[in-house]
């Protein structure tokens, strides 16, 4: 499918909502998912090297546009994503858009000891092909840590200057941050923390290079159980207050403390939220503490779904719990009003059977046809609709939060389902609607404040 034939009108729109998002009032929720790793191989129906399904990348933008979320901010996290994901960028014009730095976890390149050049392709060369993926979220307790990584400086200079190159190349309209970039002491079996250190700072250094020769982009920024060394490396750069951060940055997937994000936010950052921010009791109440003026969402599909199990997941049983409410009350008035002018026509057509009869009388044309009982006639009774809502004796019970899309295994792929396990940009109305909860504001206010926030600092509109 053409880039051009992605719009929301080519396919026949939901009516109703899955998680309680208004969809009978006027608003329209629209979301801008900044952390989408659609370069990932496995939107393309490729799993850990292998094709296990055809290519449905652009039935997974269709359904993002589908939710109102017509605006995706692709996140570059190695030199090979970031060149997948301006290439995406120029497929879906004026939906996707991209960001372009090292994450982390990718850190390695820096070592004097990496095998691969830092370009070359991440494909089906790793043993086991899960090097093809963009890391997972979550720290892997099983897996050892890496070493104090020994970072060679001419190497590190050359993927800088290499960076600068693709970030200088890219068209504007496309590239509208940089990053992936920041510090993760949760997967330290990717990288070891100095060298994550090293790539941080360096690449912080190229943002202020690049901001002076007139190319000032924004920061999307990772920061996982790192947050002293993270804030540390920011004001090394850019000053106590980040006073010379040229355009500002959001700090995504934000799992940290309140007092964590409580200083970010003070130093003008924006926070990130996606599944992995609402997993218990304590990340809802970070959550809360956002302010509004600082808040983005996001899905960071393929990881970071809502589960079931997540505390997250009860307020979108509970949204879904008053959308059913909402839609009974209004089955209830709608058939209210329907009996109410069943009675009006009965009585109507009464009150003219009985003025005929008494006209009847009165002109002496008695022996015109009585009705069999010597009542006047009835008037015709409506068809009663059948309605379905009533009869869901044998109807399998609904989940207590239905979903949007029909969602299949991988194996059982069909055309217009989403794949059970991998995340993708439609699930974001699910976090609007969790943060709406957890905040106790409408899907609106949230949509808008997260949505007027990374337009100002990603200019995408
Ligand atoms: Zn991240």
């Amino acid at each position: 499918m053409s880039s051009a034939a992605i719009s929301a009108s080519s396919l026949a729109l939901p009516t109703a909502s899955s998680d309680g998002v208004p969809s009978g009032s006027d608003y329209s929720p629209r979301y801008i998912d900044i952390g989408i790793n659609l370069a990932d191989p496995i939107f393309r129906g490729r799993y850990h090297g292998k094709q296990r399904h055809p290519d449905d990348l652009a039935g997974v933008v269709q359904r993002s546009c589908d939710v109102g979320c017509s605006k995706l901010i692709v996140t570059g996290s190695s030199f090979k994503s970031s060149r997948d994901a301006l290439k995406l960028a120029q497929q879906f014009p004026n939906t996707v858009y991209t960001t372009a730095g090292i994450h982390p976890c990718s850190s390695a390149i820096f070592e004097r000891n990496h095998k691969r050049h830092h370009e070359a392709d991440e494909v089906d060369d790793a043993e086991d092909g899960t090097e093809e993926h963009t890391p997972a979220c979550g720290p892997d307790p099983t897996k050892p840590h890496a070493e104090d990584g020994d970072v060679d400086l001419a190497k590190s200079a050359q993927i800088i200057a290499d960076l600068r190159t693709l970030v200088e190349t890219a068209p504007s309209t496309a590239l509208v941050a940089l990053g992936e970039m920041g510090l993760d002491y949760d997967r330290l079996h990717y990288c070891s923390a100095s060298t994550q250190r090293h790539a941080f700072a360096a690449q912080l250094k190229l943002v202020a290079s690049l901001a002076e020769s007139g190319k000032p982009l924004p920061l999307f920024l990772h920061s996982r159980a790192c947050h002293a060394d993270f804030v540390r490396l920011l004001k090394d750069q850019f000053g106590p207050k980040l006073e010379t951060l040229p355009r500002g940055a959001v700090v995504h997937s934000f799992t940290g403390s309140i007092a964590e994000a409580e200083e970010l936010m003070d130093l003008g950052l924006y926070l990130g939220v996606n599944g992995c921010s609402l997993k218990t009791v304590e990340n809802c109440e970070v959550v809360k503490a956002i302010r509004l003026d600082r808040l983005m969402i996001e899905t960071d599909g393929p990881w970071c779904e809502v589960r079931p199990t997540h505390e997250g997941w009860s307020y979108l049983v509970k949204a879904a719990e008053s959308a059913r409410t909402k839609a009974k009350e209004a089955e209830e008035v709608r058939k209210a009003a329907e009996k109410a002018a069943e009675d009006a026509a009965r009585e109507a057509a009464a009150k003219e059977a009985a003025e005929q009869a008494a006209k009847a009388a009165a002109d002496g044309t008695a022996g015109s046809e009585p009705t069999s009982n010597g009542r006047p006639p009835r008037p015709p009774r409506q068809k009663k609709q059948n309605n379905n809502a009533n009869n869901n004796n044998n109807k399998k019970k609904e989940p207590a939060v239905p979903d949007r899309f029909k969602v299949v295994k991988k194996e059982k792929w069909e055309e217009g389902a989403m794949v059970k396990g991998r995340n993708e940009p439609c699930t974001i109305e699910r976090i609007a609607t969790i943060v709406a909860g957890i905040k106790g504001l409408t899907v609106e206010e949230v949509c808008e404040a997260a949505w007027a926030n990374t337009v100002k600092v990603f200019g995408t509109e």
